[in-house]
């Protein structure tokens, strides 16, 4: 293990966080932000014992106050330490809660970094079962960075069909296996768009590439979420599609598509 942690900096572990699931992109606007979401929303709604926060650390375009439909400033802490604000009993902590909404983030490097220290090491998460952290797009310095300083249970991957986003989430696989971060699997997102009128399915973004990736690098595909109005009016409200609609399996409206492979 002397070998295996040569040249990586030190972990911490964040205080009173038990497991740390990163949800991470190649390319920017497949879905990452509303996978991690959901993906909290889910792993509360599945055991109700268990204690979940979100992290946003995509700081040049944190999303989760909106689809958390959270704003405000956080309070600090008796020990100076940001509480984080809460919804549908998730923990939330955002860049997006430090600036104004329309404020540019226009710095850089060191600027970023110190708010990625902020967000990783000044925020009182209580305890936590699970801390789900939405990760800024790509492979660079915040990502490598966040995987570096905080140990990690596990990475999930998300892209769509298309080749360009195929290529990126590849490289973000090979980035996390690098920093010996285990990569949980992929999430194929906007895989398909079935006409509510017809029932015609289009796939407008390719067929099965994240399906083809996961098995060029031997990972689970996790989940397969098809291209629907219900998910993308229900980030824009703030009323997450699992929270919003729990039962939509059983109701046919939001299903995974039958025609696979
Ligand atoms: P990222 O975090 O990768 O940039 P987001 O999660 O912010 O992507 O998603 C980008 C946009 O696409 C958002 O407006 C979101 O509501 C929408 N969206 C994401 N996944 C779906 C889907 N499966 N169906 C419809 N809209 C989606």
């Amino acid at each position: 293990s002397q070998i295996m942690s040569r040249g990586l900096p030190k972990q911490k572990p964040i205080e009173g966080v038990k497991q740390v699931i990163v949800v991470a992109s190649g390319k920017g606007g497949v879905g990452k932000s509303t996978t991690a979401v959901n993906l909290a929303l889910a792993l509360a709604a599945n055991d109700s014992s268990k204690a979940v926060g979100l992290l946003d650390v995509d700081v040049y375009g944190p999303s989760i106050p909106k689809m958390m439909n959270l704003k405000g400033n956080p309070e600090l802490s008796q020990s100076n330490l940001m509480r984080p604000l809460l919804n549908y009993g998730i923990a939330c902590m955002s860049m997006g809660f430090l600036v104004e909404e329309t404020a540019p983030l226009v710095w850089r490097g060191l600027m970023v970094m110190s708010a990625i220290e902020k967000l990783l090491r000044q925020v009182d998460w209580g305890q936590l079962d699970y801390l789900v952290v939405d990760m800024p797009p790509g492979t660079g310095d915040v990502q490598l960075s966040v995987s570096q300083n905080i140990p990690i249970s596990g990475a999930v991957i998300v892209s769509t069909p298309q080749d360009i986003a195929l290529m990126d989430a590849h490289k973000g696989a090979e980035m996390f296996r690098k920093v010996h971060v285990p990569v949980l699997g992929l999430v194929q997102n906007m895989s398909v768009f079935q006409c509510p009128k017809c029932k015609h399915k289009t796939h407008i973004f390719g067929a099965d590439g994240a399906r083809r990736l996961a098995r060029t690098l031997d990972l689970d595909i996790l989940g397969d979420i098809p291209l629907h109005l219900n998910i993308r009016e229900a980030s824009d409200t703030g009323q997450p599609i699992v929270f919003s609609q729990p039962e939509s399996d059983e109701s046919g409206e939001i299903q995974e598509p039958a025609d696979q492979e």
